[in-house]
C-alpha cells in the first residue's frame, strides 16, 4: 500500500501569494495574568483583559472609535508634520526618524485632533499616540492641541485630551518644552470662557505632558493601572535615596493621593463622559443657541 502521506502528483507548487499563513496576532496573551483570548474577543472587549481587566495600550484610532458616535469625526491638521529646527542627530538624523516612523505607524505625529459628536453632543478631542516616538511632545503636538482648543472655544464645545506620553521630545529640545506653556495658556482661555476640559490620562503619562496639559483638566481621570508621574521611579529613587512605596505612580496610587478625580474602565468611558458632560453642560441644541446669542451680542 501507498503511505497516506505520499504525494502522488508531483510538481504541485503553491505560489507565495496564495499561501495561507496564520494571521499575526490571532491570539492575545495578557501580560499581567497570562490569560489567552482570541484577538476578536480582545478587540470586542476594547482591548482590556477578560479576566483581570488589564488595559492594553491603544491609540487614537481606537479611542476615536470608542468615543465618537458611529466612529464619525472630522480630523483637523491631518498633515501637520515636524521640521528639524535643531538639525538633531542621535542614532540617526531626526528627519530620517520622522520619515521612518511615519511610514511604520501611518501617523504624521504623536497626536491626532478631531471634532464630532459623542452621545449626540458636540465635542473636540485630542488623542496622543504612543506608537509615534513614544508619544513624545514636540512642536506639532503642541500646535495641534492648541488649535484643537481654539476650535473648542470657537464652537463652544467641551474639550477632551487623551494623554499617552513619555514626555517632551528630545529631538526638539527647548521647542518641546515651550509647548507646555503654549498648551497651558490655551487651556486657561478655555477655562475663562467656561468650557469644560476633561483630561484622560492613560498608560503611560509622564514628564512634560503630566507637568502641563494632562493635569490641568476640570476633571483629571485615568484608566486603571496607568503609570502616571513626572520623573521615572528609578530617577526618583536615586534622588531621594529611599525605597518607593508599593504601587507608586499607578493611577490608583495617584488617585488615593488626591491628584485624580476618578478612574474609569475603558468599557465605561463613553457613558461616563456623556454623563459627566450632561451634568455640566446644557444639551447640544441649547449650546448652539448660546453660541449664536453670544455672537449676536458681540456684533451688536
Ligand atoms: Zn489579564
Amino acid at each position: 500500500m501507498m503511505p497516506w502521506f505520499k504525494r502522488v502528483e508531483k510538481g504541485i507548487i503553491t505560489p507565495t501569494e496564495e499561501k495561507k499563513e496564520t494571521p499575526d496576532g490571532l491570539w492575545y496573551k495578557c501580560p499581567d495574568c497570562k490569560t489567552v483570548t482570541s484577538m476578536t474577543e480582545h478587540r470586542k472587549n476594547l482591548k482590556t483583559c477578560v479576566k483581570c481587566n488589564y488595559h492594553d495600550r491603544i491609540g487614537s484610532k481606537e479611542y476615536f472609535a470608542i468615543l465618537f458616535d458611529d466612529n464619525k469625526f472630522t480630523e483637523m491638521d491631518e498633515d501637520m508634520s515636524s521640521g528639524d529646527p535643531l538639525n538633531f542627530i542621535d542614532s540617526k538624523p531626526y528627519p530620517q526618524r520622522t520619515a521612518e516612523t511615519q511610514r511604520k505607524t501611518g501617523l504624521k505625529d504623536a497626536v491626532r485632533t478631531a471634532y464630532g459628536k459623542s452621545g449626540g453632543r458636540d465635542i473636540t478631542i485630542a488623542c496622543m499616540d504612543f506608537a509615534y516616538i513614544g508619544g513624545s511632545m514636540g512642536s506639532v503636538v503642541g500646535e495641534k492641541i492648541a488649535r484643537a482648543i481654539d476650535h473648542a472655544r470657537k464652537t463652544r464645545t467641551p474639550f477632551m485630551m487623551i494623554s499617552k506620553s513619555g514626555g517632551a521630545r528630545m529631538m526638539e529640545a527647548g521647542f518641546s518644552l515651550m509647548q507646555m506653556a503654549k498648551t497651558s495658556a490655551k487651556l486657561a482661555l478655555l477655562s475663562e470662557e467656561k468650557l469644560p476640559y476633561v483630561s484622560l490620562l492613560t498608560d503611560p503619562t509622564t514628564g512634560g505632558v503630566t507637568a502641563s496639559y494632562a493635569m490641568l483638566g476640570d476633571f483629571n481621570i485615568a484608566e486603571p493601572g496607568s503609570l502616571i508621574g513626572f520623573a521615572g521611579p528609578r530617577v526618583i529613587k536615586e534622588t531621594i535615596g529611599k525605597d518607593l512605596p508599593k504601587g507608586f505612580q499607578s493611577a490608583e496610587f495617584v488617585l488615593e493621593h488626591g491628584f485624580l478625580d476618578f478612574i474609569v474602565d475603558r468599557k465605561e468611558l463613553k457613558q461616563r463622559l456623556v454623563d459627566l458632560l450632561g451634568m455640566i453642560m446644557p444639551a447640544t441644541e441649547e449650546t448652539n443657541g448660546t453660541a449664536k446669542t453670544q455672537k449676536a451680542d458681540k456684533s451688536s
